[in-house]
């Protein structure tokens, strides 16, 4: 079975990181009265609202994994402590239930 290889997650993690961090949203320009004008500003504030929450989350999400790194919990269930498949971190990096939890605190949710 192949290992996680948590040095290679973690340099990925970084640098995405350093990405969202680098990546500044562009000032919204004040309106100059137009109607259409206008409604343009509140289109792009708007968007970019949405994009600041969206780097705003996948930051924290980095800044947990990263911190899971850390502690040396990454990759190991919270609730069962046990392993979580290579696969699914892959595919989820901030995932901190293994698949089986994650089902089952889903279905209790509901
Ligand atoms: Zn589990």
């Amino acid at each position: 079975m192949d290992k996680l290889d948590i040095e290679a997650v973690r340099r990925k993690l970084v640098e995405e990181r350093e990405v969202l961090l680098g990546r500044s949203i562009p000032p919204v320009e004040a309106a100059r009265g137009d109607e259409a004008d206008l409604a343009a500003t509140a289109q792009a504030k708007e968007q970019s609202l949405w994009l600041a929450n969206d780097q705003k989350q996948r930051l924290a999400q980095i800044d947990q994994a990263l911190a899971r790194i850390a502690a040396g919990r990454y990759g190991t269930c919270d609730v069962c402590g046990k392993p979580i498949a290579p696969e699914r971190m892959e595919a989820v990096p901030h995932a901190t239930m293994c698949i089986e939890c994650q089902a089952k605190s889903e279905r209790k949710r509901k």
